[in-house]
């Protein structure tokens, strides 16, 4: 991982009615350093900062603080928390990702309450195999998948599909490249029940619906 200090430049608003103290050019300007730490490139917060007066005329820079009273007083610092927020605009995406991703896991989660709680026939269930059949499959394959064939009252009827896989990503692909066709579901039925069906989600045994 690549991560360490970079420093920027900020560049401020010329000063007016002051002069510089080296060479009495009426060139100051407001600027500051900012030395953030990043990883990849990406800025994730300020670890350093410092507020400067530059002149165009020779050049010098100083820090504020070192300013002549009369320059200190019309300097505006370009340090300001709104400058910090914006260079550090890694922590901020970084945030907004996790927000995006807490929000995406909690309507997935929703929807997945939703199905569960009123099956249709054709619902896909991604399950633990071993929550549902006792010793029903080797643990080197734990994941099997169910379809939803009927729905009794609270009776909930599946096939279950002839295969069992090692982990999620399988399933995924498996269902994508041969879930429509025909033999895909072996004969072998199983039947639970809403309550039960509830509880295997909120335990993890049900991983994903999909309808
Ligand atoms: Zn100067």
């Amino acid at each position: 991982m690549s991560f360490g200090i970079k420093t920027k430049e900020l560049q401020g608003v010329y000063i007016s009615g002051a002069s510089c103290a080296s060479c009495n050019t009426a060139a100051l300007r407001n600027t500051g350093t900012i030395k953030l730490f990043h990883v990849w490139g990406i800025p994730l917060f300020p670890v350093w900062a410092s507020s400067l007066v530059a002149c165009a005329g020779c050049s010098s820079v100083i820090k504020i603080k070192n300013a002549s009273e009369d320059v200190r007083h019309k300097a505006n610092s370009v340090i300001t928390p709104k400058a910090l927020l914006k260079s550090s605009w890694g922590l901020s995406l970084l945030v907004l990702a996790i927000i995006g991703l807490m929000y995406l896991g909690y309507t997935s989660s929703q929807e997945k309450q939703a199905f569960v709680a009123a099956p249709q026939a054709g619902d896909i269930y991604t399950v633990k195999i071993a929550a549902f059949v006792p010793d029903g499959s080797p643990s080197n394959y734990p994941y099997g998948i169910f379809k939803v064939i009927k729905v009794d009252g609270d009776k909930v009827s599946f096939v279950v599909a002839s295969n069992t896989y090692g982990d999620l990503k399988s399933v995924r692909k498996s269902l994508s490249d041969d879930g429509r066709k025909a033999d895909f579901y072996s004969d072998f039925q199983i039947e639970s029940d809403l309550t039960a069906l509830k509880t295997k989600l909120d335990t993890g045994a049900i991983n994903d619906i999909d309808r």
